[in-house]
């Protein structure tokens, strides 16, 4: 059943999350709670060039604090929200939320937003993206939309046209966990990509081995090749930015850089200028 959700089913399996069928019964009933009350938001992940330090770009990460349960993760509550009928409305929550608060920041940078296989058979998403952008003021060509291979696998009737919809307002389209399904050399030919990222998954072992080097410079240069952006995601320690550098990566995700901060931390960082990150190893 996971395999069909928009969430990286390796990274959170690995967080040890088990769909109880009770905790799961309640937390829908939560959930349900939630999209109308003030408990889910979102956190913005930055995007940084080793090359310049600059933050170039964010990705919306959406977060449950729930009152008395605590935070929950979205590994747990997304697979819910699509099993029973939320994701659709949280996910045009999302896209107006990120593109209005990426529209108030201090200068352009790239909005990500990740967007599960069920919206895509939501009527409302085009327009919601087109409103989103026209309200907010974000320039179309600054916004990413972040799915999954399991999109392509989806009987999801008109993917082609909707796809081609979005393409048409000036978004782009990046896949995400690039690598960690089975089948995904075939999308990336066929389907209206700008961007892949690649998954942590590969960059765990990067720092000590030759074998995951040899694939992230591989698939740097398919993407190079094909005219698509590349990012890596999940970078932890600064051992694994000079293999990046060396595969000809730019642009960089992970925890050794920024964790997921709320808007005003973003806002600020980039209105202080502090927006060099000064962690990048020579
Ligand atoms: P994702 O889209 O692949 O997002 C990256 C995940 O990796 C995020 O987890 C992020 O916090 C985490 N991460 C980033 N850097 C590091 C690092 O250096 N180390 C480690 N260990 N983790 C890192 P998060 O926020 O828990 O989200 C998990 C997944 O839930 C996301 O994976 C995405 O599939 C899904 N998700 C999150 N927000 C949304 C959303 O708004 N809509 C939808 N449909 N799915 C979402
Ligand atoms: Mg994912
Ligand atoms: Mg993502
Ligand atoms: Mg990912």
């Amino acid at each position: 059943h996971a395999k069909s959700s928009g969430v990286n089913r390796w990274q959170c399996f690995r967080s040890g999350m088990e769909l109880e069928p009770i905790r799961r019964r309640m937390l829908e009933l939560e959930l349900r709670r939630a999209v109308r009350g003030r408990d889910l938001y979102l956190l913005y992940q930055p995007q940084v060039s080793i090359l310049s330090g600059e933050v170039i770009g964010v990705e919306a990460l959406l977060r449950w604090q729930h009152p008395h349960l605590g935070a929950i993760s979205p590994c747990e509550f997304i697979p819910i929200a699509e099993a029973c009928g939320l994701i659709e409305e949280i996910g045009r929550w999302t896209i107006r939320q990120a593109c209005k608060d990426a529209a108030g920041w201090e200068r352009p940078i790239r909005l990500a937003v990740n967007v599960s296989p069920k919206q895509f058979a939501d009527p409302g998403l085009v327009p919601t993206v087109g409103r989103a952008l026209e309200t907010s003021g974000l320039a179309p060509s600054l916004l990413d939309l972040e799915v999954t291979e399991s999109l392509f696998l989806h009987d999801c009737a008109d993917l082609d046209l909707t796809i081609g919809k979005l393409h048409d307002l000036g978004v782009g389209l990046a896949l995400d966990d690039f690598g960690t399904g089975y089948a995904s050399l075939g999308y990336i030919s066929r389907m209206p990509l700008t961007k892949i990222k690649i998954d942590k998954s590969f960059i765990d072992p990067l720092a000590d081995e030759v074998k995951a080097q040899a694939i992230v410079r591989a698939i740097s240069t398919l993407a190079r090749e094909l005219g698509l952006t590349i990012i890596a995601e999940g970078i932890e320690t600064a051992a694994q930015v000079a293999p990046l550098r060396e595969a000809g990566i730019e642009i960089v995700q992970g925890f050794y850089f920024h964790r997921p901060l709320p808007a005003a931390e973003i806002a600020a960082l980039l209105a202080t200028g502090n927006n060099v990150v000064r962690r990048i190893p020579a």
